[in-house]
């Protein structure tokens, strides 16, 4: 298991992806499960702002994610990247009850799965603080933005700014956790020093 945390923009897809690769893992982007429960409560004219409707809705919705994200049998891949699903995702992320159900449906997946490389806000310090190596990325608030920029400086200030300070698994680095600034280094190269790392990790145990 390994755990990729950080705010958005902080490259944590693309080097998921790439350790994915050289390891034979699979990955889990975290983020579209909160994506997907936006899009469908929104779809449903629920209240966003209602924890406890939202997070019925969870319990009684089937969700795929993947290649395609999936949740009731409607494919939302397109739609979980849409300025509605980015104002709303972090609202909806924020209510301790939704997060209860989606945790336990991203341990059933890594079950399945038989680990993988996962990333989020709080898989380090919530969902997975056995993970053999927990990444918590960074990376300038303008090339953020750059790396973002169908969303906006604000857009994105505004999720890590909910994100950051709600109470309920607040975006943090986890204790024990490797912190990166990916700003300008090449993901080649952040591959290469996990990998390293990994490799002394497990000499070590
Ligand atoms: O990773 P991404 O930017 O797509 O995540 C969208 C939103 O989902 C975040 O801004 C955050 O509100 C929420 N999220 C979360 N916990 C995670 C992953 C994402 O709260 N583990």
């Amino acid at each position: 298991m390994i755990a990729i945390d950080g705010p958005a923009g902080s490259g944590k897809s693309t080097l998921g992806t790439a350790l994915a690769r050289r390891l034979d893992l699979s990955t889990l982007d975290t983020g579209a499960s909160y994506r997907a429960v936006a899009a469908e409560a929104l779809h449903q004219g629920l209240n966003i702002h209602d924890g406890h409707a939202v997070a019925s809705l969870v319990e009684h919705s089937t969700l795929e994610v993947g290649d395609r994200t999936i949740i009731n049998g409607r494919d939302v891949t397109a739609e979980i990247r849409s300025d509605a699903v980015n104002t709303a995702v972090s609202i909806v992320a924020a209510h301790q009850e939704v997060r209860d159900h989606l945790v336990s449906w991203q341990r059933r997946w890594a079950d399945e799965h038989d680990g993988g490389v996962i990333e989020g806000r709080d898989i380090g310090s919530v969902v997975f603080p056995e993970a053999a190596i927990k990444l918590y990325l960074t990376a300038d608030p303008e090339e953020r933005a750059r790396r973002r920029a169908e969303e906006g400086i604000e857009g994105i200030a505004r999720r890590d700014r909910i994100d950051s300070t709600r109470t309920a698994s607040p975006l943090m680095a986890a204790e024990g956790s490797w912190a990166i600034d990916t700003t300008s280094l090449p993901v080649t190269q952040i591959v290469e020093m996990v990998l390293e790392r990994l490799e002394h990790t497990e000499e070590g145990q």
